[in-house]
This record gives C-alpha cells, sequence and structure tokens, in this order.
C-alpha cells in the first residue's frame, strides 16, 4: 500500500472503521466511488449529511426516527405492555416486516461484547431497566442475535430483569444458529416470534 495516494488511503481507512467492511471491500467501495461523477458523489454526501441533520433518536425507545418519540411509541395502536428488545434498529426493521408484531420496541445500540469492550454501561440496559419500572409491561421479549454476543447479553438480561413481575420471552429456536436477524426471512422471523418462549 505505499504507493496508494495518502487521500486515497485516508478515505481506504474510512470505509475499513464501517462494520462488516474489511479492507478488500473498502478499497473497492472507494475505487467504485471515485469512478463516478461528481455530482453523484456531492448527491451521496449530501444525503449523509441531511440524514445526520434529520434523524434523531428516539428519547423513549432509542430507534431511529424522523420524529420524537418515533412513530412507533406514538401509535395508539401499539401494545405499551410488551417491549421487544434489540440489538440494532435493522432489527427492529426486520421484525416491523414480519408484521407478526404489535407491541414497542427497545434498541439496546449493540450486544455486550466484552473483547470488542462492549460492556453492559455503553448500552442503552439502564434506560431499560428505568422504562421498565416506569411503564411496567407485562412481557419483554429478548430479540437478540443466535450468535455469542447475542446469547451473553439475552442471558445478562434474563439474569438482571428477572424477579419483577415480569414475563420473559426470546425468539422460539427456528433462526439457524449463529444467524442475524437482520437477515433472517420474515415467515421464520415471524415464526420465531409468535412461538416465543418464556425464560424461567
Ligand atoms: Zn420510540
Amino acid at each position: 500500500m505505499t504507493n496508494t495516494p495518502r487521500a486515497l488511503q485516508k478515505l481506504i481507512e474510512q470505509f475499513d472503521r464501517l462494520p462488516g467492511i474489511g479492507p478488500k471491500t473498502s478499497e473497492k467501495l472507494v475505487y467504485y466511488l471515485l469512478n463516478r461523477p461528481k455530482e453523484d458523489l456531492k448527491e451521496f454526501a449530501d444525503s449523509l449529511l441531511r440524514a445526520k441533520d434529520e434523524i434523531t433518536v428516539c428519547p423513549n425507545c432509542y430507534n431511529f426516527s424522523d420524529r420524537s418519540p418515533c412513530g412507533i411509541c406514538s401509535d395508539r395502536s401499539r401494545l405499551k405492555d410488551m417491549i421487544c428488545v434489540v440489538a440494532e434498529t435493522a432489527d427492529l426493521q426486520a421484525i416491523e416486516k414480519t408484521t407478526d408484531y404489535n407491541g414497542v420496541y427497545h434498541v439496546l445500540q449493540g450486544n455486550i461484547n466484552p473483547p470488542e469492550g462492549i460492556t453492559p454501561d455503553k448500552l442503552r440496559i439502564k434506560e431499560l431497566t428505568d422504562r421498565i419500572s416506569r411503564d411496567k409491561p407485562k412481557e419483554v421479549i429478548l430479540a437478540l442475535n443466535n450468535d455469542i454476543a447475542g446469547e451473553t447479553t439475552t442471558l445478562y438480561l434474563s439474569k438482571l430483569l428477572k424477579n419483577q413481575n415480569l414475563k420473559i420471552t426470546r425468539l422460539a429456536k427456528g433462526l439457524p444458529s449463529g444467524s442475524e436477524i437482520e437477515y433472517a426471512d420474515d415467515i421464520t422471523l415471524g415464526y420465531a416470534i409468535r412461538d416465543r418462549k418464556e425464560i424461567k
């Protein structure tokens, strides 16, 4: 990489920091973008900045939204006594697509992952326990990925929320091991929600 111009190297490093993108893909994306007309790049950069300006985080559930509270929290037809806990907004979107869930959500903004420095205090867990004490939901559904970080988070939360006069459930074992909710198909995910199991 010693012959790579500095500006190019800097840009590749920026892409490399994005989740799920390795150095090879970063390079590919950067070369692709540099081959686009300047107007396209301007539109891309503008959309990014506009989204950052217009999108806010819901103060109740931590979902990304263009209003506060978000559309789901302010929807009167949604069941407020059922909170589905997800790691990311992308997981919330995947569950919404199944149309099998009519409660509200709580977005943790990540999974517990100590090797990567993501300890419980870095996530919206305190906000979740505060919300449970305040809103007194009947059920909390732990809809976390079927991988090590997701399982660690499920285990942590099920212990933390125990004995709170609350039903704690998790998705049915329909999702393949190691899989991510975000990429599960609607039918499998819909089944996993409907057939959720109580954690005792
Ligand atoms: Zn919300």
